[in-house]
């Protein structure tokens, strides 16, 4: 059901939300950007509709919410593991369509790939999506070509216009609550953008011949591995686990997940001394290849969503957009006779040690 509501009337609304909810969404933090004096548009959770940015892209995206950059999941002492208490209240997230679709990709890998993780899953049942319309498209986005430009599967729509707003509901539980606020019904439809200025094209003739390219080493020189694109990515999933003992008693404590980096050293250390793609290069062709590649030989579907946040944040002006264009190139580049996966893999076993 659509209805059209006056601006002023929203922080009655959000009151109400809040009784429910956390209320998370991209706001402004004057003078808390990477360079001095400038402002930086992230994740908070908010009491006030005028706190909400809707002319910004979010540099971090939704994802701390699902995913905490930092979670302790239980405390421990010598006898005893006692499980974090799970939130009272859920998370309601203002997000933008590509990042919506980001949340299927969370969701495939916490819920569907193999086992569910119970972390994971007891906060997503918890959380409930508005989707903010995109009445344009921002600087690096390339969302139409990953088809992530429009998304039926939210909870409400929010279309901001000059004064008033655009929702259309789809949760039940709120047809009451808006019903009573709205000045009128309507049918709406969330606004979506039809171009980019930036342009993807990933061919499906792509294959891992494309791992031996000497392009790859052009990041080696270039990348810093400091893992900023891994964390603003909406679809980056990795982590690692942390026990924290007290300093008081060396047996009592607690075990963390905390956000993990393909792209920095340490990532693949194994026991026995080993340690996978220890070049940047080979680190920037893994990350893309999973994004573009193989993700999607598995699930139907490219794992990245088009928001444009990696080339936004890399401090070496580093474009994952332009790596992504230049694939087809690679493989025509590639020696002829390193053209077949076998090939690759059998190379890729020799030089870990596994030949
Ligand atoms: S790889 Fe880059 S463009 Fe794609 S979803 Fe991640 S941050 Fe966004
Ligand atoms: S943000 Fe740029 S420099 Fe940092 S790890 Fe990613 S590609 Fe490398």
């Amino acid at each position: 059901m659509g209805y059209l509501l006056k601006e002023e009337v929203m922080n009655a609304i959000l009151g109400e939300w809040r009784r429910d909810y956390d209320i998370f969404a991209p706001v402004c933090l004057k003078g808390k950007g990477a360079y001095a004096g400038t402002d930086v548009v992230r994740y908070q959770c908010i009491k006030d509709w005028s706190e909400i940015v809707f002319d910004k892209k979010a540099q971090f995206s939704f994802k701390e919410v699902l995913l905490p950059m930092n979670q302790t999941l239980f405390y421990f002492t010598e006898d005893l593991v006692t499980e974090e208490n799970r939130k009272e209240k859920g998370n309601l997230v203002f997000l933008r369509s590509c990042d919506l679709h980001g949340v299927k990709r969370l969701d495939e890998i916490y819920l569907r790939n193999g086992g569910e993780d119970y972390y994971y899953k007891r906060i997503r049942e918890q959380t409930r999506f508005i989707l903010m319309g995109c009445g344009e498209s921002f600087d690096s986005c390339f969302c139409v070509d990953m088809g992530t430009n429009q998304s039926g599967n939210y909870d409400l729509c929010v279309n901001q216009r000059d004064g008033f707003l655009e929702v259309d509901n789809q949760n039940p539980e709120w047809k009451e609550l808006l019903a009573k606020y709205a000045s009128a019904e309507e049918s709406i439809t969330p606004d979506a953008v039809s171009e980019n200025q930036v342009s993807v094209t990933i061919s499906d003739q792509i294959s891992l011949d494309v791992m031996k390219s000497k392009q790859w080493e052009e990041y080696s020189a270039r990348c810093i591995n400091c893992g900023r694109c891994n964390f603003v990515c909406p679809t980056c999933t990795c982590f690692t686990m942390q026990d924290i003992f007290y300093t008081d008693n060396g047996k009592v404590g607690e075990r963390k997940r905390v956000w993990a980096s393909c792209m920095v050293d340490g990532f693949t250390d194994m026991a026995g001394n080993i340690s996978f793609r220890q070049d940047n290069g080979s680190r920037m062709r893994f990350k893309v290849l999973h994004k573009v590649y193989d993700y999607k030989k598995r699930n139907g579907y490219h794992m990245c969503v088009g928001c444009g946040r990696c080339d936004d944040i890399c401090p070496e002006y580093i474009s994952f957009s332009n790596c992504v264009n230049k694939l087809e190139h690679m493989v025509e580049e590639s020696p002829p006779h390193l053209r077949s996966a076998e090939s690759v893999e059998r190379k890729e076993a020799a030089e870990h040690g596994n030949e």
